[in-house]
């Protein structure tokens, strides 16, 4: 379907995306076990979130825009372990506990990897 004005057709196409970024944002959802793997909360899923296990989620979101779920649920379907699902309060909770991190615990680069001992 295409429009004569093209400022109609662009809102028609962010219209479309928007449902497209939704129903596959609630597929994923569901694919990751449909609830918070912290808390295990279900009731709503407009405050469950995908959560990039070791970060880096906005860099992603960034770099695949709307298409980003899809991309996410590619990922999963072949095997990754990096997503999983998180209530709106986790994920608060752990972006803060991620900045209380003292400096230096993660080295760049090398997330995981053993610190030597002191
Ligand atoms: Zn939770």
């Amino acid at each position: 379907m295409a429009y004569r004005d093209p400022e109609q057709q662009k809102r028609a196409t962010s219209t479309w995306q928007q449902r497209q970024q939704k129903e596959s944002r609630i597929a994923l959802v569901a694919l990751l076990g449909d609830k918070c793997v912290r808390c295990g909360y279900d009731d709503d899923v407009r405050a469950l979130c995908i959560d990039h296990v070791n970060g880096g989620g906005t860099a992603e979101g960034k770099r695949y825009g709307w298409t980003r779920y899809r991309v996410i649920t590619k990922k999963v379907m072949e095997g990754s372990e990096d997503y999983q699902v998180l209530c709106a309060n986790c994920n608060q909770i752990k972006k803060v506990e991620a900045k209380e991190q003292p400096k230096g615990s993660v080295p760049p680069g090398g997330e995981g990897s053993p610190k030597p001992l002191e």
